[in-house]
């Protein structure tokens, strides 16, 4: 893998028709930061702060969190780190802290739901991350948003810690970027009023697929009955690209898809510039995007979206064949 690593680097991810896009990784841990260096990513596109969260033993406080969050933006070293607030539940589960288990969970009490019923722990976790971010810029993104009115409730959580924090005369950072995370179709519909309101949005697909398809994402039995190359599922994916772009608000993905070449090659095929995955993804995929030529890719795509077929592998495929890609 270093090998791997090594040989694409310092090479950037250009396609073979010149569009430079951006390649990112997901992080949790602090030994994940080093990859970010050796994978030559441009920057972390997230990372999941309950996995911390979920290694330890107790709720962790304002103080050990900053520590946590400074550490990473200093290994960091100047790369943009996008901070997605709690999201437990769910899959993710904080023995020590959740007590009753949802009969649905996946559906159920999670992510900036707990965040905005318990407002102390997200505005805790804020504060860990503006005083980890003085001096410098703090990009941050909700999960499991449902509608515009959660997005704007948490939010108001936030400007209320800056303020809090502008009142005591703590440093802050410079900006403060905040975006959330696109993973429950209903806020498809919304994008409109949405997309006048944040400054980024990561699509999460693997919870978006997941409601999309009324399919649980952890169930062998499903794994293999629908696919990400739906073309229904790459029409919304599509859409979604298409409305930011219109509005000039940046967009990126950070589910599983972004980190198989052929699915990350139609995402950019959609529209996507930014994709984020685990670091080991970084060589193939930028392999991939070297030898790419995407704009017949992107004249072509539209129509196949159309098709009535199971998937639009076989399409894609043939043509990454055909382009050697
Ligand atoms: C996603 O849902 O695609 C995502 C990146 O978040 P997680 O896998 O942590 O739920
Ligand atoms: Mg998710």
């Amino acid at each position: 893998r270093q090998e791997m690593f090594a040989a694409t680097r310092d090479l950037p991810p250009v396609t073979a028709d010149g569009q430079r896009v951006s390649l990112n990784i997901n992080a949790g841990l602090l030994i994940d930061i080093p990859h970010l260096h050796d994978s030559g990513a441009d920057g972390i596109g997230l990372y999941r702060t309950e996995i911390p969260f979920m290694v330890r033993d107790t709720f962790p406080g304002v103080t050990a969190q900053t520590e946590l969050y400074s550490r990473i933006v200093e290994q960091a070293e100047g790369k943009p780190v996008v901070f997605r607030t709690l999201d437990v539940g769910g899959d993710k589960v904080l023995p020590y802290w959740q007590g009753e288990v949802d009969e649905n969970p996946a559906m159920g009490w999670r992510a900036i739901r707990i965040g905005l019923d318990r407002p102390a722990v997200l505005r805790q976790q804020i504060r860990a991350l503006l005083r980890a971010s003085e001096g410098r810029e703090l990009r941050i993104m909700f999960p499991m948003i449902s509608d515009v009115a959660e997005f704007d409730d948490a939010r108001a959580l936030l400007e209320r810690e800056i303020e809090r924090a502008a009142k005591k005369d703590e440093k802050l950072p410079t900006v403060v970027k905040v975006g959330l995370m696109l993973e429950v179709p209903s806020l498809v519909w919304q994008l409109p009023a949405l997309l006048e309101k944040v400054d980024f949005l990561s699509v999460g697909s693997n919870d978006l697929f997941q409601f999309h398809f009324a399919a649980d994402r952890g169930n062998p039995r499903l794994a293999r009955r629908y696919d990400v190359l739906a073309p229904g599922f790459l029409k919304l994916l599509h859409s979604v690209a298409n409305q930011a772009q219109e509005k000039d608000v940046s967009l990126s993905l950070c589910g599983d898809m972004a980190s198989h070449p052929l699915e990350a090659m139609a995402l950019l095929g959609c529209g996507f510039e930014s994709l984020s995955m685990p670091a080991p993804s970084i060589a193939p995929i930028k392999t991939m995007v070297r030898s790419l030529k995407l704009d017949p890719l992107r004249d072509l795509l539209p129509s196949w979206l159309e098709l009535p077929d199971h998937s639009l592998r076989s399409h894609l495929k043939s043509y990454a064949e055909e382009q050697r890609v």
